[in-house]
């Protein structure tokens, strides 16, 4: 089969611990009135602190927004903008978690182009450009930072929902690993866990035939040689550091692994797409109000059984990577023992193990495989066909 590759990624993506410090001088480039999206919590940590000082000490005019909500409501998108639509930002700085970041892209969206939230739901909704956006991650896991996404929560509809465009991708990421050395153990696990099901979703994801057409026919372009690469130093990279970076928070080494690993998972996902896991993690979340890294987590060992059939050769090819098995294992050993690792790595760190465990109510299986089952941009990219009944299965399994 002949090569094929194709990737949309920011215009930079700045790495490294102490990185932060660049931030001033990209976001110079850009104009000088800056708009900070983050939440209550980092809004008043030192460290964020300092680096707005430092716009500030460059002679930018910065605008703080610090009243981003978890998961995003679109109320919260709304007081954003009211807040800043007169100061008319030149660009917008996403700092914190997914939240945080989808907040700045969503914030860019309306304050370019008006509207509500919801006007833009779904694929190639966003008219035109967007105000630039920089993403500062400070957990490791959404991928946020590089991805065409932002996910909002919609109350009204009780449901979240995606806005994806290809004018949302963030025109700079700046990764400073240092700013996760204050995440706890809760929030590593469940942010590296959103982060392993994206690379490994993304690595058995659908391969899309290759178009000329391809930046108008898909905002997920779909799994290629280049999402490869990146899906597998991304597996590589947060296999042998959560652990250690859920242990002992203060393990430099250990999150700038985990954050490569979630910036190149970004970089795969925001190209190939997600599939299963995340379908049923969307009903699952709004039901239980459970983070969105616990849901696919706890997921992801589940759809790995499903899906195996039609993975074999691409698990084994992880499970070599990983340097499991032994010499002696065939294909079909390695993809049984890398679903028994991803399990037993995800329960090492508390990832809950069961839909039953994340709260989900016996009588709410049905409604979650309808819901997850309706999710089609998911459900085409997985692997193996999906139909109700095989989503009634997975569910089933996972429960508990
Ligand atoms: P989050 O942004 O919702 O933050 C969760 C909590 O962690 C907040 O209270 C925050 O203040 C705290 N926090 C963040 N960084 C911290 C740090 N360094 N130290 C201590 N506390 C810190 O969490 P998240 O898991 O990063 O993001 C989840 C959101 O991202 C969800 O809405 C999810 O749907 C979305 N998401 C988006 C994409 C995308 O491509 N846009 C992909 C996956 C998930």
């Amino acid at each position: 089969m002949s090569l094929f590759g194709a990737m949309r990624l920011p215009r930079s993506v700045l790495f490294g611990s102490g990185q932060r410090q660049a931030l001033a001088g990209v976001a110079e480039q850009f104009g000088h009135r800056v708009l900070i999206c983050t939440d209550p919590r980092l809004g008043s940590d030192q460290e964020i602190q300092a680096l707005i000082g430092n716009l500030g000490r460059r002679g930018l005019s910065a605008l703080l927004y610090d009243q981003t909500q978890p998961d995003l409501p679109i109320d919260s998108i709304m007081d954003c903008v009211r807040a800043a639509a007169s100061f008319t930002p030149d660009v917008v700085i996403g700092i914190g978690g997914g939240s945080c970041m989808d907040m700045a892209k969503a914030a860019a969206v309306l304050l370019t182009h008006g509207g509500e939230p919801s006007s833009y739901y779904g694929e190639y909704k966003v008219p035109g450009p967007v105000i630039p956006v920089i993403a500062v991650p400070t957990t490791s896991g959404t991928g946020s930072e590089v991805t065409p996404v932002a996910v909002v929560a919609d109350t009204a509809k009780g449901m979240k929902i995606g806005i994806a465009s290809p004018h949302i991708i963030p025109q700079v990421a700046v990764c400073d690993p240092e700013l996760t050395l204050s995440c706890p153990p809760r929030l590593t696990a469940c942010s590296g866990g959103d982060a392993l099901t994206h690379a490994i979703e993304s690595f058995t994801a659908l391969a899309r035939t290759p178009s000329a057409d391809l930046t108008l026919q898909h905002v997920f372009i779909g799994k290629n040689a280049l999402s490869d690469h990146f899906a597998l130093l991304a597996i590589s990279s947060i296999w042998n550091s959560l652990y250690p970076a859920y242990i002992n928070g203060n393990d430099l080494q250990a999150r700038e692994n985990l954050m490569m690993g979630s910036l190149a998972a970004g970089c795969a996902f925001g190209t190939a797409g997600t599939a299963a896991a995340h379908a049923i993690q969307y009903p699952v979340g709004n039901a239980t109000h459970t983070a969105h890294g616990d849901g696919v987590a706890s997921l992801l060992p589940y759809v790995m059984e499903f899906n195996r059939p039609a993975c074999v050769d691409n698990f084994a090819q992880i499970a070599r990577m990983l340097r499991l098995g032994d010499g002696n294992s065939s294909n079909d050993d390695l993809s049984r023992i890398l679903i028994d690792e991803v399990a037993g790595l995800l329960g090492s760190v508390g990832i809950p193990r069961t839909l039953k465990d994340l709260g989900l109510a016996a009588d709410q299986q049905q409604w979650t495989a309808e819901s997850a089952i309706s999710i089609q941009r998911l459900v085409k990219n997985n692997p193996r066909p999906l139909d109700l009944r095989a989503m009634q299965a997975i569910t089933a399994a996972a429960y508990s």
